[in-house]
């Protein structure tokens, strides 16, 4: 049985609102995070618990989540949605992380990117206002179907799939390694290479799949931590999919990547980790103003090094949190507050520019929360070792996000590359020649072996 973060008296024992980044936030969404609190507490970290101890796919939180009305967060209200911005969905994943429960936090991450891509593309599409119509009302869960397993953590690349002309529609087929909510979910945004992609994996599309289209285990996932979210792998096989499960034109994926499932996943799992880090500083904050050392008299929040953690901790997070929220901020101020309408024009892309942005929250909030659950982990001593206080369940959670793509190592070698020598030095699909690797292999050959080389080469 976990200790809760609320005390006997029903005050919340974790840090106080003067840490709150709350002039971020609208009158709207304030309200919407205290009644967030409030499930959380009652509902969500419960079954939190339930969901790690047995790795079960958190449903009844989201259908606690739909009763609240925010699988359509970011659907207009002309859809039946909540017309919710950037900064909204942050503060959203970032309370349920932080007070509910992180697998449930990541699954809606996947969903809400997931509803990206749809409300991206949804003009013209009936089939794709009717599923936005209805999230809420039947509890329809999305998510994101990328992981390639030939490419591992280089998502973008896709050489396990096709897509093939079949009449009015296409024939769709997939292997995905990962997948949250694999076999969970309702609905699916998967992509494939295009249709005569010829090669050029730079060419590929984006499709809706609803949950009985695909072939999955659901229930084989056994990862070290973020235990319900089921990131298993998926098959779509010899699927005759309509016309209208095509999401935007053929060859839309990377637009589409870059404009909204990239920046929603981004920012999304930023704000996960942001919230584990300072649920574990709630944790830690409740746990060492109670525990006492009888033989000296003080609290163990009463130790300079306590409080020296527990500071760190708070710098570094809420220098994580403002930069996620301000990356989601100039979302917000650059596309009228996610009003889908303006990609009515396709040379709107206003947050494919803040790709480094969202890379760099990405990497700053993952990296943040090893550090701090590791520190929270010591201040708590020997007694966050063991499962009962709820930090080693966190601790596990947090491990996720260095590793999810983009890894942590992708994004440095990304920035730095494109820092040094620009966006185009990135080549994601393999596709240009580093000819001064070329000149410098050739440099060291023997003439034989330079004649060889052409021969061969002619051959070809
Ligand atoms: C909890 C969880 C949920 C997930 N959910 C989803 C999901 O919903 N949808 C989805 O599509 N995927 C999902 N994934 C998959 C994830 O995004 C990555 O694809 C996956 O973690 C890659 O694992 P891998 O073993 O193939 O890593 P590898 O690609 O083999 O990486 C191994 C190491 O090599 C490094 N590396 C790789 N490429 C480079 C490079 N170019 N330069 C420098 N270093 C490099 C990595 O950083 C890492 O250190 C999920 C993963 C996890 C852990």
């Amino acid at each position: 049985m976990a200790i809760d973060l609320w005390n006997e008296d029903g005050s919340f024992g974790g840090v106080g609102p003067e840490f709150e980044p709350e002039f971020m936030f609208t009158d709207r969404q304030k309200a919407l995070q205290a009644d967030l609190i409030e499930l959380a507490r009652t509902t969500l970290r419960p079954n939190a618990i339930e969901s790690d101890e047995e790795y079960l796919f958190p449903r009844k939180n989201f259908q606690a989540l739909a009763e609240l009305g925010i699988l359509g967060l970011n659907v207009p209200e002309s859809l039946g949605g909540m017309g919710e911005n950037h900064v909204a969905t942050s503060m959203v994943v970032e309370t349920i992380a932080r007070y509910g429960c992180p697998s449930t936090a990541m699954c809606y991450v996947m969903h809400t990117a997931a509803v990206a891509a749809a409300m991206l593309r949804h003009q013209g599409n009936q089939t794709l206002c009717d599923l936005m119509g209805r999230l809420d009302k039947e509890c329809l869960v999305g998510t994101l179907s990328l992981s390639d397993p030939a490419t591992g953590s280089h998502v973008w690349f896709l050489m396990s799939s096709s897509a093939e002309r079949d009449g009015e529609g296409y024939l769709l087929n997939k292997k995905a390694s990962w997948t949250t909510s694999g076999g969970y979910a309702d609905w699916y945004v998967a992509q494939t290479t295009s249709p005569d992609f010829n090669g050029d994996y730079a060419n590929f599309s984006t499709w809706l799949v609803m949950g009985d289209e695909v072939a999955a285990n659901p229930g084989s996932w056994d990862g070290m931590g973020l235990r319900g979210n089921q990131s298993g792998p998926i098959e779509i096989k010899d699927l005759k999919a309509p016309a209208d499960r095509l999401i935007g034109p053929v060859g839309d994926g990377a637009t589409s990547n870059d404009e909204a499932t990239d920046p929603f996943f981004l920012f999304g799992t930023a704000s996960c980790w942001n919230g584990i880090a300072m649920g574990m500083i709630d944790i830690a904050r409740r746990h060492t103003t109670r525990k006492k050392h009888v033989d000296v008299g003080l609290r163990v929040c009463d130790y300079p090094t306590i409080q020296d953690y527990i500071g760190k901790a708070l710098i570094t997070t809420n220098a994580s949190r403002m930069l996620t929220l301000s990356t989601c901020r100039q979302m917000d101020d650059t596309t009228n507050n996610c009003d889908w309408t303006i990609h009515s024009d396709p040379e709107a892309l206003p947050r494919s520019e803040l790709v480094p942005w969202s890379w760099s929250a990405k990497y700053t909030a993952s990296s943040n929360v090893t550090e701090v659950s590791d520190k929270m982990l010591h201040a708590c001593g020997g007694t966050a070792y063991k499962a009962g206080l709820g930090m080693e369940r966190l601790l596990r959670d947090g491990k996720a996000g260095w590793v999810m793509a983009p890894t942590n190592e992708v994004i440095r070698n990304f920035l730095g590359r494109a820092g040094l020598m620009g966006f185009e030095a990135l080549d994601l699909w393999n596709q240009n020649v580093d000819q001064r690797s070329i000149d410098n292999e050739v440099k060291k050959m023997t003439p034989e072996q330079k004649r060889e080389l052409a021969e061969r080469l002619l051959a070809e």
